[in-house]
């Protein structure tokens, strides 16, 4: 069953609106092959700057939202709103969200149900620590944080899952392609038992975490890799090399 390759650029905080042109004019001079699903994670405030003018193969994302449609919850933004604006992804816990803003497996499985019951679409993203992947541990990191999710969502149509290994975030440290692979195909094999067989074929499991123009291309070749969530690298040209890295 083929899943169509995927590329994700996650901007993270980072963009005024000149730099966001530049990064709009290296995606409209691309070439993207045209058999890759592209979608930018957008800071919110952005989003329908970036909207206006993404060219049209290109889609949008952004990197969180809240857990129900309105309410007393500073700050927070909605899915609700987001389709509001015509944007249709979310990126939802990112080892940042998890880590740094201290979101638990539950509250991003509630977020993921939410959105997906919406009507977005979601980049679910899943990873171990450093220390949980020296402690032998990453497997039962990744399925704890995999089945929190399914636990709470009817269907895996609208989710691309994100394998992102912490200690390979920003770090420069990338997952060789076989440790990627093998992670991929644990999880492969995860949803299959846990799910159903359809699911895990269906299902694009994309690896983030230090991608570069320079490995993106022996990432691609592994058999369970169905693109990248790149976070630097997406602010850069090199951000179009990486999306026509399986050509
Ligand atoms: C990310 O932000 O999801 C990411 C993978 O970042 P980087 O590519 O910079 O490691």
């Amino acid at each position: 069953m083929s899943r169509k390759f995927f590329v994700g650029g996650n901007w993270k905080m980072n963009g005024t609106k000149s730099e966001i042109d530049g990064i709009v004019a290296f995606l409209k001079s691309g070439p993207l092959d045209t058999n890759v699903e592209v979608v930018v994670g957008v800071p919110s405030i952005y989003l329908t700057y970036v909207k206006g003018i993404l060219p049209d193969n290109v889609s949008i994302a952004a990197q969180n939202t809240y857990k129900v449609a309105k309410g007393a919850f500073t700050g927070e933004i909605s899915p609700a709103m987001l389709l509001d604006n015509g944007i249709p992804w979310v990126i939802l816990g990112h080892s940042e969200r998890r880590n740094v803003f201290g979101e638990t497996d539950e509250l991003v499985a509630e977020k993921v149900a939410h959105a997906l019951e919406a009507g977005l679409k979601v980049i679910a993203c899943i990873g171990e620590k450093l220390e949980e992947r020296e402690a032998g541990n990453t497997e039962e990191v990744v399925f704890r944080q995999t089945k929190a999710i399914a636990d709470k969502i009817k269907s895996w149509d609208n989710v691309v899952v994100a394998y992102e290994p912490v200690w390979a975030i920003g770090t420069g440290k990338t997952a060789t392609p076989q440790q990627a692979q093998e992670v991929h195909e644990k999880l492969r094999d995860w949803f299959s038992k846990n799910i159903n067989q359809t699911v895990a074929e269906t299902v694009r499991i994309i690896y983030g975490g230090s991608v570069t123009a320079g490995n993106a291309k022996d990432l691609a070749k592994e058999k369970d890799i169905d693109g990248f969530l790149v976070g630097g690298a997406s602010l850069k040209p090199d951000f179009v090399q990486i999306v026509n890295a399986k050509q």
